[in-house]
């Protein structure tokens, strides 16, 4: 029987992660897989997380009991509040509802599992997603059994938003579509719609009742300002919105293999949301139940302890700061060095794009030519992650980039 199974690809960039570990020349750069580094391109343990992990690991009582299948309440609770807002209308009025994860993934899962089998049950939508999007939508998704297909995001031209584009797609899409939005530090492309921008968004999704779905896994992280990186997903809930939204730790705590992560479902305003919370939750309880029973504890219990103690959550904010603004500083540094060598294009976008990822514009023949010229190491599509870069390689990358571009 066994013999029907096809072989599958190996998945892109967890081979490009391998290729680069085989490549012994002593400059290589890894611009591959998201996950922030120091200045000499060392995985970063945040100081806060280091903090709480200490007191967790004093703590005599704790032990390795199961969590319920929700999750840890102080951590999920405390979730809430950090996306919405702890004075969001939806909290006061208990229209949210929420689970703890498997990190993004899970709870991006989460949400399309529960979305196949109780939107619209009878007839069958459409799932939206920017074109481009972080891979791994397309494969949550369809696993479920949800048609897709993309809305027009990013202009080559501009190297920006294709507004027009976005927004005449998600207008022309079939009424009551599921859309996919990333919350903000858009993956892989790093561009994300202005304020003004969500609004007319928001209006669209709106006029054709379409179901928002925010995909955030940036938060703080992309401009080292909570609220900031929270604003879209704000704005929806203030705007009476029913929606989803699937929260990532993994970026924003460094807490990438502990995988903790969140799942909200939030209703809309009237007499019915406080009953429609409990039945959506009960419903989510046997789905999660049935694939993971119930989550991983450490990871949620690091996070719950900074994001309840007033004096961690500080230094949480100053660590978002180090990274953010690390990246920050490198976009400039790459943008300028650029310009001094004179490469050939405008490179504006390296530091008008924000969070981990810049979509530089590399064509994929260019990129082969920087793995084997220089031993730099990017997804095909010419993302690059910005926190490979440091103060010790920034040039040597410009100067491969320029060599590439001139060829
Ligand atoms: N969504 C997006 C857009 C992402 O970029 C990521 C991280 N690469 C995730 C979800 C989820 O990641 P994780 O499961 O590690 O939290």
């Amino acid at each position: 029987q066994s013999d029907v199974v096809p072989q599958a690809p190996e998945d892109p960039l967890f081979g490009l992660m391998a290729a680069f570990r085989r490549d012994t020349d002593p400059n290589k750069v890894d611009l591959g897989i998201g996950a922030y580094r120091d200045d000499n391109a060392k995985p970063w343990v945040l100081p806060v997380v280091k903090r709480a992990d200490e007191t967790l690991r004093k703590d005599p009582n704790l032990n390795h009991e199961y969590l319920p299948i929700a999750g840890l309440a102080e951590f999920t609770s405390a979730s809430q509040k950090l996306v919405l807002d702890a004075d969001s209308p939806a909290l006061k009025e208990k229209r949210a509802t929420s689970l703890q994860t498997i990190s993004g993934t899970g709870a991006v899962h989460l949400g399309a599992l529960f979305l196949s089998k109780f939107y619209h049950p009878n007839t069958q939508r459409t799932v939206y997603f920017s074109d481009p999007t972080w891979p791994n939508h397309f494969q949550i998704f369809s696993n479920v059994g949800l048609p897709y297909k993309t809305y027009p995001y990013f202009s080559k031209k501009t190297k920006g938003l294709d507004f027009d584009g976005m927004v005449s797609s998600i207008e022309s899409a079939e009424e009551g579509s599921i859309i996919v939005l990333h919350a903000c530090a858009h993956n892989p492309t790093g561009v994300d719609p202005t304020q003004e921008q969500w609004k007319k968004i928001a209006e669209v999704i709106r006029a054709k009742k379409h179901f928002p779905f925010f995909d955030t896994a940036y938060q703080g992280f992309a401009s080292g300002d909570l609220a900031r990186d929270a604003w879209a997903i704000r704005y929806f809930i203030e705007e009476g919105f029913e929606l989803c939204i699937a929260q990532s730790y993994a970026k924003n705590f460094g807490l990438y293999g502990e995988r903790a992560g969140c799942f909200h479902f939030v209703t809309s305003p009237g007499s019915d949301a406080e009953s429609t919370v409990s039945r959506v939750a009960s419903q989510l309880a046997i789905l999660q139940r049935s694939e993971i029973s119930n989550p991983p504890a450490y990871g949620a219990r690091i996070a719950s302890l900074v994001l309840n103690d007033k004096e961690l959550f500080a230094e949480w904010e100053a660590n978002l700061k180090t990274m953010s603004g690390r990246i920050i500083e490198m976009r400039k540094a790459l943008r300028s060095k650029l310009e001094e060598l004179g490469t050939p294009g405008t490179w504006n976008h390296i530091t008008d794009q924000i969070g981990m990822f810049s979509f530089t514009g590399l064509s994929e023949k260019q990129v082969l030519k920087l793995r084997e010229d220089s031993h730099v190491y990017m997804t095909k599509n010419g993302r690059i992650s910005m926190a490979g870069l440091n103060t010790h390689n920034v040039e040597y990358f410009a100067k491969a980039v320029d060599k590439a571009v001139k060829a």
